[in-house]
């Protein structure tokens, strides 16, 4: 039987807006369909092994909890994090871990170090916070879908030249506000302002997490609830 074994990095940090709902969808998606289902998690001062889990996972974060986590994670984590992307493992990281799989993330005079998983850069700039419901069109590779969420974020995120967005703001600020982009999406790789929970809104994109993570093509489960959920996430998006 196969096992998808995901890693939840700083799970006591960084988890606003109920981001642990994701790992439970992730959990409940594989288990119906008869997939065992590992969670193991990785915090301040812990190294991380990159062989250790088919998904890595992080949430959001208030600026206080990233910068705690930010010098941390690149002294800790992240040779092991460039090794497990290169070999395809999922990374999957929402809000204040997405700010910190980039360069960097400027917040007045400090800049937060990033892993540099990706190429972009997140800075505060004068202006409101980012907040609202959001949906963009995604394409990971299985035809352009929807994915709806909520948004809520002081830091504006700028993609480098080349790299790709996770998709196209249909509804909402994205990035930043004004490129009409959201998220990242390198390889494995993905980056998202979108919280929800993103999964237990957005379940085919769960599924094809794991079907990326574990290199398999899963079965359709029964998701009239789950589809009605993402339909009600769409419907206060406006799409
Ligand atoms: N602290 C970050 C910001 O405000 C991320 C917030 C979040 O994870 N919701 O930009």
């Amino acid at each position: 039987m196969s096992t998808l074994r995901v890693c939840s990095l700083y799970p006591e940090l960084m988890n606003i807006y109920a981001d642990r709902g994701n790992i439970a969808v992730l959990r409940a998606r594989c288990e119906w369909r008869g997939l065992a289902f590992e969670l193991s998690a990785s915090s301040l001062g812990e190294v991380l092994d990159p062989g250790a889990a088919d998904l890595f996972y992080m949430g959001g974060g208030q600026d206080r909890d990233q910068a705690l986590v930010a010098r941390d994670m690149v002294a800790t984590k992240r040779d092991a994090l460039h090794s497990a992307a290169d070999r395809g493992a999922v990374v999957l990281a929402v809000c204040g871990g997405y700010q910190l799989l980039g360069h960097g993330y400027q917040m007045g005079d400090e800049e937060l170090p990033g892993v540099g998983l990706a190429d972009l850069r997140t800075v505060r700039e004068p202006g409101e916070r980012l907040i609202g419901n959001c949906a963009i069109e995604a394409d990971l590779g299985s035809g352009p879908r929807v994915i709806a969420g909520f948004e809520n974020h002081g830091g504006r995120t700028y993609l480098g030249a080349g790299e790709r967005p996770l998709g196209r703001v249909l509804r909402g600020h994205g990035n930043n506000g004004k490129d009409g982009h959201e998220g990242v999406h390198r390889g494995n790789v993905i980056g998202t302002y979108l919280h929800g929970p993103l999964l237990p809104k957005n379940v085919w994109l769960a599924d094809r997490l794991i079907e990326l993570a574990l290199g398999v093509e899963l079965e359709p489960l029964d998701d009239r609830m789950e589809d009605a959920a993402h339909g009600s996430a769409k419907r206060a998006a406006g799409v």
